[in-house]
This record gives structure tokens, C-alpha cells and sequence, in this order.
């Protein structure tokens, strides 16, 4: 495992990580979060990604019990959540960065993960409606008190990471590190063009997203919705005719060569591929089960056997 400086940061986050979206709380209780942890865990993954809104906090729970379980140091993993949606009804509470609820939220957050501190936090989407002003203060004071250590933004246009980043310099803040944007094979736009600039200029870290697509990527869809998958999740209807899409999945089947040529399974492909952009600081995975964990933390080793030749072959069938 190969561990990269988030951003222009000096926190080493391992180049794989794994998150907690959909799977913590609907298909794994907290014993097997601990399983799966602890084989990321094993295989180098010092980072675990997650957001107040996953399972509308039971998310959070499970991860907490998981540490509690796994007692690992406090020093040796990093931990992350999210805030804007919210889990609690009200005007101030749901969908909003402003100063009540990230100061709110936080400490409900780390109540739920029972843990003194979280390493990273985002800002889940940008909040038309609060001034950039009062959720840059709010996330620079929430870093200066130290109930987390580092801040950034999930899902924002570039205009407004630059008009964050700005802002916090002008007043000496501390300043957004990291963006957590969806990256992979499907999904290039706001990674490869939109953000070019923000590497440079602010040295933005980032930690991506959907590496497989919600699965598409692992090639479980070529005949359909298999049993037990995410497509087949009650209140994941809305991802079906994505994961089902018959242009993307004829894709998938020519990609199914290329991972064969590899030695490797499409996942790991898949996986592989997104690590191999400069600017991804880490890949955050997610696994249903354990054994895909297994899988999916062999893509560190496939990245290594991925060439240029093989990205361009990659591209060629991408954009065909
Ligand atoms: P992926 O695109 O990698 O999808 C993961 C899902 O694909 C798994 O839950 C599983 O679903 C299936 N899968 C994984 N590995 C395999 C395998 N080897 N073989 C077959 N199927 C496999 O990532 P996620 O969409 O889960 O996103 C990863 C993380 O990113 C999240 O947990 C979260 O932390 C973060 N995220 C952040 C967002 C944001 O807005 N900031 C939004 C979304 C995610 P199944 O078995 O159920 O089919």
C-alpha cells in the first residue's frame, strides 16, 4: 500500500480507504464493519470515510463500536464525516452550513462515534443559501478547537473552493485541504478538467469517490440485477437504470479483457485505474462483505502492473 500526502497537507492517508455509504447500518451490523476494517486494516488502509447522513447516523454508531472492538490507537487511523443534509428536522438542522448546525452537528457526530476528535471533515455539498464567509469561520474554528483536524468540501464547483480557499487566506484560517468528489471510469469531468487549476494553485488533496460506480465497475450488472445487490436495495431504485445502462455495460465487458489481461478481476481494475491519477490522494472503496474487501485491497498491488499502455487501451474503449 502506497500512502500519499492529502493534498498540499502533511497527513499521509493510504492511496486505498474504505468507506460506510449504503452498506454500514442496511447490510453489515457492527461486527462485520469490524471484519471488513480490520482487513483493510491489514492490508494498509489507514483511512475510513463516513458522513452523518449514512443511515441517518447509525452509520457513525457502527464505526465507533467497530473501533471500540478493534482497538486500534487513536493515532494509527484516520476518521472523516460529513455535514449539510442532517438528521434532524427543522429549518436550522437540514440542509444548511450554516454556524448553528456545523457546530451542532459535529459534536452530535462525535457523541455517535464516541470519539474525542475526527480527522477529516467536509462539508457534504455547498449551501447556497449561507454565505462562503460564515461556513469558512465556523470550519476554521471547529479545526482551532480541535474536534477535527483538518476541513474540506465534498461535491463543490471549483468557483466555490476557490471563493473558500480565499476567504480563509485573506483572514489567516485554517483553509479547505481536501475536495471528496465521485472519480471513476463513468465519472472524469470535475476530477480531470473543472478542478486542473485547484492542484496548483491551492494544492487541493482528493479523496474520491464510487470508485466501481455503486458496482457498476465490478461487472455484476452485464445480465442484470443480481440478488442482494445495491441496484436491488429498497430506496436504491433511483440508481437502476444507471447500473443497468446497456451502452456502459458493453464497456464493462470490454474492460472485463483488459482486467483479464492483468491477471486481475474488473474491480481490482477499476480500482487500480483511479489511483493512477496524480491528484487522487486516495480511493475510498466500499464493500458489502469482507470478501470483497479482500478483492478490492488487491488493486493496490494491480495499480502497480498497470501501464500507460494499458490506460490507453482503458481510454480508447471508454470513449469508443
Ligand atoms: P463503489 O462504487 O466502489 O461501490 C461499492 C459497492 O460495489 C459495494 O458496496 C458492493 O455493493 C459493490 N462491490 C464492491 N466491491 C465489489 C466486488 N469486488 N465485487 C462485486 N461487487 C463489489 O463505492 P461506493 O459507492 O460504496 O462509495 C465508496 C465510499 O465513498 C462510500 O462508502 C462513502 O464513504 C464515499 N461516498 C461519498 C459520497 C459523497 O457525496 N461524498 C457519495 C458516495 C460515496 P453490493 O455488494 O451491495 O452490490
Amino acid at each position: 500500500m502506497q500512502y500519499n500526502r492529502l493534498g498540499r497537507s502533511g497527513l499521509k492517508v493510504s492511496e486505498l480507504s474504505l468507506g460506510s455509504w449504503v452498506t454500514f447500518g442496511t447490510q453489515v451490523d457492527a461486527g462485520l464493519a469490524a471484519e471488513s476494517m480490520a482487513v483493510a486494516f491489514e492490508a494498509g488502509v489507514n483511512f475510513f470515510d463516513n458522513a452523518e447522513a449514512y443511515a441517518g447516523g447509525e452509520s457513525e454508531k457502527i464505526m465507533g463500536e467497530a473501533f471500540r472492538r478493534l482497538e486500534w490507537d487513536r493515532e494509527s487511523f484516520i476518521v472523516s464525516s460529513k455535514f449539510f443534509w442532517g438528521i434532524k428536522p427543522g429549518v436550522n438542522n437540514k440542509n444548511t452550513l450554516n454556524r448553528k448546525y456545523l457546530i451542532s452537528a459535529v459534536d452530535a457526530s462525535l457523541d455517535r462515534f464516541g470519539l474525542d476528535y475526527l480527522d477529516l471533515i467536509f462539508c457534504h455539498r455547498a449551501d447556497p443559501e449561507t454565505p462562503i464567509e460564515e461556513t469558512v469561520f465556523t470550519m476554521h474554528e471547529i479545526v482551532a478547537s480541535h474536534k477535527a483536524l483538518y476541513w474540506g468540501t465534498s461535491e463543490w464547483s471549483a468557483d466555490e473552493i476557490r471563493a473558500a480557499y480565499e476567504i480563509a487566506e485573506r483572514h489567516h484560517l485554517h483553509k479547505p485541504v481536501m475536495e471528496q468528489p465521485q472519480y471513476n471510469m463513468f465519472w472524469r469531468d470535475k476530477v480531470e478538467n473543472e478542478y486542473k487549476r485547484l492542484y496548483e494553485d491551492y494544492g487541493l488533496g482528493l479523496t474520491v469517490w464510487s470508485p466501481l460506480a455503486s458496482g457498476l465497475l465490478s461487472g455484476k450488472y452485464v445480465d442484470g440485477i443480481p440478488d442482494g445487490s445495491r441496484a436491488s436495495l429498497p430506496g436504491y431504485e433511483w440508481l437502476r437504470a444507471s447500473l443497468t445502462d446497456p451502452e456502459k455495460n458493453k464497456k464493462v465487458k470490454e474492460l472485463q479483457k483488459v482486467a483479464e489481461s492483468l491477471d486481475a478481476s474488473l474491480s481490482q481494475l477499476a480500482i487500480a485505474w483511479c489511483t493512477k491519477n496524480p491528484n487522487v490522494s486516495t480511493v475510498i472503496t466500499g464493500a458489502s462483505s469482507s470478501l470483497q474487501v479482500v478483492e478490492n485491497m488487491k488493486a493496490a498491488d494491480v495499480a502497480t502492473r498497470l501501464d500507460s499502455a494499458h490506460m490507453e487501451q482503458i481510454d480508447q474503449i471508454l470513449s469508443s
